[in-house]
């Protein structure tokens, strides 16, 4: 585990830290742990399945992209240690740009790029990469680092929005840093927790909580659900632990208009699942992704039924 600061050790109070170090700090003391103890994994079904839902994504507007330029460059906003730098890889992009609020899981990320290139066979392609540690609700990137020379495709934000919903002031940020560098044409796409099944899930509970043995949501109360900081304790088993924060997704939608994007979709994961598994090559991807060995609906069911979206920054007419 990382050794703390001695300062770190006395309990400070959140509102002198802030969120975003704790969250930076949950995060970095994450082990990374191999393939093996993964397998054994009690929610390993369920980070497969995840994984399948994202590799299909970003696939898919790869493929959007691709259809109208070949070299594509991509800001992964929240990398935590580089999950999804394998489908960067398969997806033959230019450029990769990974920032994360979390400074070890930046330097992991940065570790397993190197990995990855040093493994690369003769004339085997992989992008270049660029890494910055920075947050991304309060730093503008493209000011405090060397972004603003960067024009990006897509932009992926991959279960990490909603760490910026703890006052208009971040969540706005964060979408200045998703959008304000993207090329006309270029995506804003990820995924985020459903607030709508938060919220039903917790108003069909008789306590200020929901969960099963794997997952557990606990918010301060029920009933009342401000658009900003409307703060609930996260907890799935050996991942995270974490405060997060409802996103209203209309509210999203809204302020994303702002920074000239137009919505061209959101689903749940289970539309999304039903939509996609037509396709025999996504459903061949999910079982050599070793997801499908789990009952769909105890899934759907037993997760935090998260939500996935794609907006566009439509090309300047
Ligand atoms: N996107 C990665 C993936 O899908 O594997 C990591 C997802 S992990 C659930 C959430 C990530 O968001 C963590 O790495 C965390 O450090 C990062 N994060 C949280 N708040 C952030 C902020 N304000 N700025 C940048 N990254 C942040």
């Amino acid at each position: 585990k990382r050794k703390l600061d001695p300062e770190d050790e006395a309990p400070r109070k959140i509102h002198e830290i802030g969120h975003g170090q704790a969250v930076a700090a949950h995060y970095n003391e994450l082990q990374e742990v191999g393939l093996e103890k993964r397998s054994q994994s009690r929610i390993f079904y369920l980070r497969n399945f995840n994984n399948w839902t994202k590799s299909v994504l970003i696939g898919e507007f790869i493929d959007r992209v691709r259809r109208k330029k070949s070299d594509i460059t991509v800001l992964d906003l929240g990398c935590g240690k580089g999950g999804d730098l394998l489908k960067w890889k398969k997806g033959r992009i230019k450029k990769l740009v990974c920032t994360d609020i979390a400074d070890i899981s930046v330097q992991q990320c940065k570790q397993r790029y190197e990995d990855m290139k040093a493994r690369c066979r003769y004339n085997e392609h992989i992008f270049d990469a660029e890494f910055i540690q920075a947050d991304s609700t309060k730093d503008l990137l493209s000011s405090k680092y060397n972004v603003p020379h960067t024009c990006f495709d897509i932009c992926s934000c991959q279960f990490v929005y909603h760490y910026s919903f703890e006052t208009y002031e971040q969540a706005d940020m964060m979408l200045k840093n998703a959008c304000g560098n993207l090329s006309p044409g270029g995506y804003f796409i990820g995924t985020t927790p459903n607030s709508f099944e938060l919220v039903k899930r917790l108003e069909a509970s008789e306590t200020n909580s929901f969960g099963n043995d794997v997952y557990s949501v606990k918010f301060e109360k029920k009933g009342e659900y401000p658009l900003f900081g409307c703060k609930y304790d996260f907890h799935l088993e050996e991942v995270v632990d974490v405060p997060e924060f409802l996103v209203y997704f209309p509210l999203l939608e809204q302020m994303a208009k702002k920074h000239g994007m137009k919505l061209v979709y959101k689903m749940t994961f289970r539309e999304f699942y039903e939509e996609k598994i037509k396709n025999e090559e996504h459903k061949m991807l999910l079982r050599r992704m070793q997801a499908l060995e789990v009952d769909l609906t105890v899934l759907f069911d037993s997760e935090r039924n998260s939500a996935l979206y794609g907006l566009i920054l439509p090309v300047a007419q």
